[in-house]
């Protein structure tokens, strides 16, 4: 676990962090005790949520091989990134391609910490400490365009994310500002918390989150849709996380740790 009394690079070690709680799931030593707290009650409500981050992760995995070796894209822009963690998207893609470009952004300075310390001889990897809900200042960031080309094709993740804001910050519209700013050939990898009729839980879960992390929005299916229009979907869809091009049998579609996060993939005709 982080040192709770060591401060630095402007971090607020008395607030909790999405990228902090979210490295809690994942079993990271990049956290403190509040964010520990929020992790606690969160799993309270719905045990799953480390299982879920697992599946998060896994199809992060399979979507950038995927795109890197199937797709031949050179260029992944991974906005809302978290805390570098085991198999990172640039692992991934330059395993595929060593020449491949990937950005970080998040707007957690530690995660800016911790990329700068993993990523100081990797030219082709930068991270960037940004909001994502100014998508233009984020597009012209020019830690971004060093590595970007926005006249080639690149897969915008928006993984875990998007359910961090709030419908007022109109999440739907920075989706359509990067799909702007992206060239045909383009693809949009999304992943999100997905309300189920059938768990109450995910409404609880909501509330946990936005009372003690001031974020947390569970969709439904028909809203997450929304974030596709004007893309092509993949198939299978936009489908629980575990059954997105699985790489075997998946034994378990059904559980509340398989269906709480939905995900797609779309490209951009
Ligand atoms: N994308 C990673 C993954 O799926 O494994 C990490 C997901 S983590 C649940 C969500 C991340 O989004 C956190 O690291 C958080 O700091 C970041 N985030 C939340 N709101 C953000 C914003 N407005 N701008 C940029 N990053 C944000």
């Amino acid at each position: 676990m982080a040192d709770d009394t060591t401060s630095g690079a402007g971090l607020d070690l008395g607030v909790p962090t999405a990228a902090r709680v979210y490295d809690v799931m994942l079993n990271g030593k990049d956290n403190y005790a509040i964010d520990r707290q929020v992790a606690q009650a969160s799993l309270e409500v719905m045990p799953e949520l480390k299982q879920i981050a697992i599946h998060n992760r896994e199809m992060l995995h399979r979507v950038v091989r995927y795109l890197a070796e199937e797709e031949g894209i050179t260029q992944f822009f991974d906005l809302g990134s978290g805390l570098p963690t085991a198999r990172n998207t640039h692992e991934v893609a330059q395993e595929v391609n060593p020449d491949a470009k990937v950005v970080y952004v998040d707007i957690d300075p530690l995660v800016l910490v911790h990329g700068h310390a993993i990523l100081a001889e990797n030219a082709n990897t930068r991270v960037v400490t940004a909001d994502i809900r100014n998508p233009q200042e984020i597009l012209e960031h020019p830690d971004v365009t060093a590595l970007i080309d926005f006249g080639k094709p690149v897969c915008v993740m928006l993984v875990g994310i998007l359910h961090h804001l709030l419908d007022e910050e109109n999440p739907g519209g920075i989706v359509e500002t990067l799909r702007d700013a992206a060239v045909p050939g383009s693809y949009f990898f999304i992943t999100n918390f997905t309300r189920l009729g059938d768990a109450p839980e995910s409404a609880e879960l909501e509330k946990v989150l936005l009372s003690q992390l001031g974020t947390g929005r569970v969709r439904t299916p028909e809203e997450l849709e929304t974030y596709f229009e004007g893309l092509e979907l993949l198939s299978p869809g936009l489908v629980p996380l575990p059954l997105w091009r699985p790489d075997g049998i998946v034994r378990d579609s059904t559980s509340i740790a398989a269906r709480f996060m939905t995900g797609g993939v779309g490209r951009k005709p």
